[in-house]
């Protein structure tokens, strides 16, 4: 008479390997908690970033292959996450998908240059700035942007943006919050001031104004704080300005400073003042 063994059934390795672990109770549990820590949701996290590995948590569970215990590692959006919510912080998540490197058009040899030298900028992962001057319409806020959203993200570093204008406004209308604001500015690990002394040409710069942008490039300018700099003038306006902070700009910048001005009539020129 045969005789029936368990041993004798064809299971598949994978089932037999299942059958092992529900054995070791010790393993079991520990596969489960990895499972249900897996399964818990955070939620949108104001980031954008969807992860259905981690949901939203940043973390991912999984046994360890050294030992009977649970580990938990963080996921591959953890990058991407952070800094989406440090774009978020200073105002510029929405702008950051428009405004990237890949959507920036070069329509001549200029704007040609210019994507180079902020991808160079880039590369150069130091405390340089990044300056752009000269005529509006050569596409110096979209790189300035792009620049600053890549530094944000390779550095990790958190960023503020100061649109000039509107920044000079709500200090003045705040002068005794004024001090705070401008440290967040002076002190940022990486800043980005757009439209420097953009303004009516035919007004004079006031004092204050002048006073104000010594005081945050220069306090920058000591610190040696990697800065993003994008102004309607051009460098030899800046000089006529205030020489000590067109100093400061040429002397943090290096070979990273493009001055754009308009040939009569049609295209752009283009010169490093470094
Ligand atoms: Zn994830």
């Amino acid at each position: 008479m045969d005789v029936f063994h368990f041993s004798d059934l064809a299971i598949p390795p994978e089932a037999r390997a299942r059958v092992a672990q529900v054995r070791d109770p010790a393993l079991w549990l520990l596969e489960n908690k990895a499972k249900s820590y897996n399964l818990l949701d955070q939620g949108p996290d104001g980031s954008g970033v969807d992860c259905p590995l981690c949901r939203n948590k940043g973390f991912v569970a999984e046994l360890d292959p050294e030992g009977p215990r649970m580990v938990v590692r963080p996921c591959a959006c953890r990058e991407r996450r952070r800094t989406a919510l440090r774009l978020k912080a200073c105002g510029m998540l929405d702008r950051a998908r428009l405004l990237s490197f890949e959507a920036f058009r070069t329509e001549n040899p200029m704007q040609s240059r210019m994507k180079e030298l902020a991808l160079e900028w880039l590369e150069a992962q130091n405390e340089s700035w990044l300056v752009f001057c000269g005529q509006s319409g050569a596409g110096k806020t979209h790189l300035c942007t792009a620049a600053f959203v890549q530094a944000v993200s390779r550095r990790r570093l958190d960023g503020e943006y100061m649109l000039w204008g509107p920044a000079l406004r709500e200090l003045r209308a705040e002068p005794e919050a004024a001090p705070r604001l401008l440290g967040r500015y002076k002190e940022a690990p990486l800043l980005y001031v757009d439209d420097l002394f953009k303004g009516r040409r035919d007004l004079p710069i006031s004092d204050w104004e002048l006073r104000l942008a010594f005081e945050l490039l220069d306090y920058r300018y000591g610190c040696k704080l990697p800065t993003i700099l994008s102004t309607e003038r051009s460098f030899p306006e800046l000089v006529s300005l205030d020489e000590a902070i067109a100093g400061r700009l040429k002397e943090r910048c290096g070979r990273f400073l493009i001055n754009v001005t308009p040939e009569p009539g049609k295209n752009f020129r283009f010169r490093g003042e470094g």
